[in-house]
């Protein structure tokens, strides 16, 4: 089987977007379950009450079940809340359920409310035996406090940005917060990574947009982008990634391509992280 670059440090990745339906959840899954299916050692966080990153990597999350909300509430830790995906060996998954819903309300008034979830992680880390190559935290479609707790949690963000016409609206308005997080946080965060996905090769608007997004933020962005599949969007309702689903297909091609190259610009990015925080 083929292997990646492992990066020499574990890389925290939380893929975040306020707006809904640009791709988070599939691309998490996704590139998490490349990289773990080519010698990685991955944990997905689900940080989106929705729960969809968990139902796509086959774990259950149904109300009430030990979940990423018993974390943040203080109640269990996330090696007690984890479980393996049943597809990939190396792919853990902290599941997450409605419940987290009644999160944001529920910690409001606690003096570290922003830091929950890196506590967490950060213990967790330090505590487990095997260690874990990447972390990717999935976002819900808010600037709100889950995402907070998840800018504080890692050192980079991971933008998926859908090919269609309003591609960059909103935007600016992530990169503010994610300056805030920055500024009053977190001085190690990065935005690290940009993917467009929904990618249709026969318009001239795809082009147009990975153009602009190549423009703007040339660095960032990777050269890989995610066609539009239909088995990308089948995969989820057999509790599978695209990766162990249709292996051999477009959509699993393209993923595992966009992760490869995420797994080739490692070094990169932790030299980059680390020079911000000697700044800071
Ligand atoms: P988000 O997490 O940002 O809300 P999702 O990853 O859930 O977005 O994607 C939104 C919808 O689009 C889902 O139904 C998903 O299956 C579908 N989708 C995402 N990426 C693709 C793709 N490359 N091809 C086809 N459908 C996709
Ligand atoms: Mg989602």
């Amino acid at each position: 089987k083929q292997t990646f670059p492992k990066p020499s440090k574990t890389r925290l990745i939380a893929v975040a977007n306020q707006k809904g339906g640009v791709g988070k959840t599939t691309s998490t899954v996704n590139l998490a379950a490349a990289l773990a299916n080519n010698g990685a050692q991955v944990l997905v966080l689900d940080m989106d009450p929705q729960g969809n990153a968990s139902t796509a990597l086959g774990v259950r999350h149904a109300s009430g079940e030990p979940s990423v909300y018993d974390v943040l509430e203080g109640r269990l830790t996330l090696a007690e809340v984890k479980h393996q995906c049943p597809d990939f060996e190396t792919l853990d998954v902290v599941p997450a359920s409605i419940d987290l819903s009644g999160a944001e309300l529920e910690v409001a008034d606690l003096p570290n409310r922003n830091s929950l979830l890196k506590e967490a992680v950060d213990k967790f880390l330090a505590e487990s035996d095997v260690h874990y190559d990447y972390v990717f935290i999935d976002c819900p479609p808010s600037l709100g406090l889950l995402v907070i707790n998840a800018m504080c949690a890692v050192h980079e963000m991971l933008i998926p940005i859908q090919a269609e016409y309003y591609a960059l609206e909103g935007l600016g308005q992530l990169i503010n917060t994610i300056g805030l997080v920055q500024d009053h946080f977190n001085p190690s965060l990065t935005v690290s990574t940009m993917l467009v996905t929904m990618f249709d090769r026969r318009t001239l608007l795809s082009r147009e947009v990975f153009n602009e997004v190549k423009n703007h933020y040339p660095s960032i962005v990777l050269e890989t982008t995610i066609p539009r599949t239909v088995k990308i969007s089948e995969a989820p309702s057999f509790s599978k990634s695209v990766i162990a689903y249709d292996p051999h297909g477009m959509g699993a091609i393209s993923y595992g391509e966009a992760a490869l190259e995420i797994a080739r610009r490692s070094e990169n990015v932790l030299e980059a992280i680390a020079t911000r925080m000697k700044e800071a």
